[in-house]
């Protein structure tokens, strides 16, 4: 497929308001690429090289965009950032000023989408001394010789971000069409995407291998399993009358979640977002080498700083600082870790995900015996409530955060939020203190004293898993400093696109549409039902719709974007009414 035709129907994506069209656009275009192509259209409409595991970056700023458009289209450095003031998107500036440009343009594109790919990647790996200059170049080459109409979406891609909203449900859903012609496969497909987190090694299997290929996917060592995620009860009552009466409770640590994988002496560690973190922890890297006798396993933890001396446990606060990617050696004497184990997934070649949880525990204590950096979280196995409330008394003391309950029975449910893990936090136990992780859609133009910002606030969402859509939940104008409305107006200005995106529903209009694609973490007094918001909307009693909104929300935290989440982690509309519910609840027990 040449990048010219796939550049029209991102075009075509880029029009439409409703996301069943978007799927119909994207299934067309599957249906029309080669097998091979298949796995190249896929990062690139996700605005990737490779899955995060890969750790292969663009490297390439805004400046080095508009460079390359001044030498493809002979305007100044000055003229193409003046454009891109005025427009905020260099794809838009790209195309406009290779329309009119004077230097002899083409009409026609020149490459295939996997030359494109692949030129991208050699901008990718180009580093060290005058690298900059020769990723300048390459990239002016691709723009000169490309139609305008591509050259827009050539100049989004190394920025990481097509502007198109299509997210990873709409990308399996249209594989599903395009390959089985129905949407029903769209499970298996899921499936396998949570086994590997590389959705375009999941397309090629399907188009190459077709449907038997993806229904016996199983895990593999280094493509990480896209982690297990806990649900959220506010008693031990309620847990273990989910759980059916007994139940194995862990204390759970603040920390950070690390994924092992181990062939011998091969070692990688992953992250929660499934990015490769194995350089920044050598004190685990050293533990797993030393301490775990297995020759080939799969198995994830909490990782946490920890006093040898007084036992104590330390918290995230300070465990984070081990992220900064400076001084890792002297960091890690001054604060080692501990490896806190909670789960297995595979184990000399046999894949245990679809073992029950107590047959990978007692696996994962097994390998564990004779280690002492790396350890099983701390557990009790009750039938009473009234133990597992001692217990999580119990480690709210000792510094730990809370507990997560699991599911004697349940397999390792990968990718997924589901009852089989439950936590329980303190602050679950009171009015609305629990913060919810929101999606920005849009955000206002400052007013009054705001008006030298160019920002008055953001407009917000929680996303619907079932609808695989953003549906907004509050306005959100405070707590913000003048250095994150900065922050917060410029990174916006990057996605800001021209209407609402087929993936939110809304009813305000904010002054300017953005991609979801950053989270804020936001607190509020409590959630209320509105008019105004989609979060949950359904028909009242007399008629009326209403959603849920938040009263009194702020911003929190000291960074205005939480950069370990992406869209599709916030908080879930099903969490939003749950929480409205539990709050309803504390309200009655109260009176
Ligand atoms: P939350 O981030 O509040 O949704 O809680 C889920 C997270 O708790 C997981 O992603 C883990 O990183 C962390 N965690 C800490 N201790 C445990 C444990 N014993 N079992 C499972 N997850 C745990």
């Amino acid at each position: 497929m040449l990048f010219g035709e796939l550049a029209k129907y991102y075009d075509r994506l880029e029009e439409v308001s409703s996301r069943l069209k978007m799927i119909d656009i994207l299934t067309e275009t599957f249906k029309k690429a080669g097998h091979e192509e298949i796995g190249y259209i896929i990062y690139i409409t996700q605005g990737v090289l490779a899955p995060p595991f890969e750790g292969i970056e663009f490297g390439v700023a805004d400046k080095l965009v508009e460079e390359a458009i001044a030498i493809a289209t002979s305007y100044t450095k000055d003229e193409v950032e003046k454009a891109y003031k005025k427009s905020g998107d260099l794809g838009i500036v790209a195309k406009d000023l290779k329309a009119s440009t004077k230097l002899k343009s083409l009409r026609n594109s020149r490459y295939t989408v996997e030359e494109v790919y692949n030129k991208m990647i050699e901008i990718a790996r180009t580093g060290g001394e005058g690298s900059k200059a020769h990723k300048i170049k390459l990239l002016a080459d691709m723009f000169a010789n490309s139609a305008p109409d591509e050259v827009k979406y050539l100049a989004r891609y190394p920025l990481g971000e097509l502007r198109m909203g299509v997210g990873d449900a709409t990308i399996l859903e249209a594989l599903s069409l395009a390959y089985t012609g129905s949407r029903a496969f769209k499970g298996e497909l899921e499936r396998a995407y949570n086994l590997c987190s590389d959705l375009s090694y999941v397309g090629v299997t399907l188009a190459k291998e077709g449907k038997e290929a993806i229904i016996g996917f199983k895990v593999t060592l280094f493509k990480p399993v896209r982690p297990a995620l806990a649900e959220r009860l506010p008693t031990a009552n309620e847990i273990l009358e989910k759980m059916g009466g007994r139940a194995a409770v862990e204390q759970k640590y603040d920390g950070f979640r690390l994924q092992v994988h181990k062939d011998g002496d091969r070692i990688q560690l992953y992250s929660r977002r499934l990015e490769n973190t194995t350089g920044m922890f050598p004190d685990i890297l050293e533990a797993v080498k030393r301490e775990i006798p297995a020759k080939r396993i799969i198995f994830e933890g909490e990782a946490i700083a920890y006093n040898e001396v007084t036992g104590e446990l330390f918290p995230f606060q300070e465990t984070i600082q081990r992220k900064r990617k400076h001084d890792i050696e002297k960091k890690a004497e001054e604060l080692p870790l501990h490896l806190f184990a909670f789960d297995v997934m595979y184990y000399e070649g046999k894949d245990y995900l679809n073992e029950p949880y107590e047959k990978r525990r007692e696996l994962l204590e097994h390998v564990l015996e004779k280690s002492s950096t790396i350890r099983p979280t701390t557990r009790i196995i009750t039938s009473s409530p009234k133990e597992m409330e001692g217990f999580f008394e119990k480690s709210i003391e000792n510094g730990l955060e809370g507990i997560v309950a699991k599911d004697l029975n349940s397999r390792y449910i990968a990718g997924a939020r589901k009852f089989s893990w439950i936590k329980m936090k303190r602050s679950y136990k009171g009015e609305l203190t629990d913060t919810l992780d929101l999606v920005v859609v849009g955000y206002f133009l400052g007013r009054g004293s705001r008006a030298e910002f160019e920002f008055g606030g953001l407009l917000c969402a929680t996303y619907n898993d079932k609808r695989d859509m953003f549906e907004t939940i509050t306005k959100l104008g405070t707590g913000f400093t003048e250095a994150q409305m900065a922050e917060l107006k410029q990174t916006l200005d990057r996605i800001k696109i021209k209407s609402k995106p087929a993936r939110v529903d809304s009813i305000i209009t904010p002054d300017f549409w953005v991609t979801p694609k950053y989270v804020v973490v936001v607190k509020a007094d409590e959630i209320t039902k509105s008019p105004t918001h989609t979060c949950g909307m359904e028909k009242l009693p007399d008629g009326t719709e209403a959603g849920y909104a938040l009263r009194f929300p702020r911003l929190v935290g000291d960074e205005a974007i939480r950069k370990d989440k992406s869209p599709e982690d916030a908080t879930t509309t099903r969490e939003v009414i749950e929480m409205f519910k539990q709050q309803k609840k504390v309200r009655i027990d109260d009176s």
